[in-house]
């Protein structure tokens, strides 16, 4: 295997060391405390664990976290007025409404009830439109916890074929701006993409986010290139026992990694960075909210 490894745990746990610092600064230059609030309805499973470590995060970084857990019949009215009261509370500084919502909740109008400053996930048309108008945004988690490991591997990324391969508003989409704000020649790839190996071949820099299980093989990858695997799918995996399961990326890993220059694992590359970045987000929001000057290297 000649790729090296891009390890988003040891990133993602010097980001949060980064932002731990700053939010004792905070308290002890300002007294302030930055507060991250957390919306979640109904009982989704998987939305409960990654509520309860984001909690848990927020804490251990030394903020304050609100959790907000909600039955999964609330109405639209009643998520709408909970947002309005955390818009206006001066404790909190960010606001995550976990997603997916119950199917009678619009996500778009509830999205775009956060105050736009408080938006930590960076999903309001307001921070969208920052962001591709290259002005200062909330910049989502996912696609700022990749870019800040492509550029802690490269440095400079002026200049480099990249593709990004999916086009949600939450992963594709804004990870092409940032490579597009970084000087990249970005192609975004989807389903409809023709011929999407030998696009895929021309890339110095291929971010994945497909959902579908090791779509991407090594035959596919540059020599030398770098991969970001942004996928997290659960397979069954009976060759460690009846019924168990693992977690895979988007890209076939091992043939990926024989051909790759560098490579984010699954588990373990993009996943914790996320997180890191939520709290990253909230200590700049924070700072925004009071004026004060924001650290460097906590966003985009
Ligand atoms: P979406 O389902 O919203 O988007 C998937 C994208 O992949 C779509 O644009 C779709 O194209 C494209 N696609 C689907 N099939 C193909 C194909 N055969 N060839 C090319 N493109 C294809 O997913 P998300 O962006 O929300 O998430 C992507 C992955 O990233 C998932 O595995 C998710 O779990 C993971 N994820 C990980 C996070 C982390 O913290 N590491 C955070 C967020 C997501 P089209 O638009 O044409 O349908």
């Amino acid at each position: 295997m000649g790729a090296r490894i891009i390890d988003g745990k040891a990133f993602a746990a010097e980001l949060r060391g980064q932002v731990a610092d700053h939010v004792a600064r905070l308290g002890a230059e300002h007294g302030i405390i930055p507060g991250l609030a957390v919306v979640l309805v109904g009982e989704d499973p998987a939305s409960q664990v990654y509520v309860r470590s984001k909690g848990r995060m927020t804490v251990e970084v030394g903020m304050n976290s609100y959790e907000h857990r909600l039955e999964p019949d609330t109405s639209e009215a009643d998520l709408l007025a909970l947002i309005a009261r955390l818009n206006a509370d001066p404790k909190v500084h960010g606001i995550l409404v976990q997603l997916p919502l119950p199917g009678h909740l619009d996500e778009d109008l509830v999205i775009n009830a956060i105050d736009p400053a408080k938006d930590v996930d960076g999903f309001h048309v307001s921070n969208v439109g920052l962001l591709g108008t290259g002005q200062k945004s909330m910049v989502p988690c996912t696609p700022l916890g990749c870019l800040m490991m492509l550029r802690a591997h490269h440095g400079s990324l002026s200049g480099m074929e990249a593709v990004v391969i999916g086009r949600s508003n939450i992963v594709g989409k804004p990870m092409a701006q940032l490579l597009l704000g970084d000087s990249c020649t970005v192609t975004i790839a989807h389903s409809r993409t023709r011929d999407l190996p030998d696009v895929v071949r021309r890339a110095d820099i291929v971010v994945a986010a497909v959902g579908r299980p090791e779509m991407v093989p090594g035959d596919w990858i540059k020599p030398g290139a770098t991969v970001i695997d942004v996928g997290i799918n659960r397979i069954d995996a009976p060759e460690n026992g009846a019924g168990k399961t693992r977690l895979v990326g988007d890209c076939h890993y091992d043939s990926c990694a024989e051909i790759a220059g560098a490579i984010t694992p699954v588990p373990g590359g993009v996943g914790p960075m996320t997180i890191a970045c939520l709290l990253a987000n909230t200590v700049t929001a924070c700072c925004r909210a009071n004026n004060v000057p924001e650290p460097e290297g906590l966003t985009a």
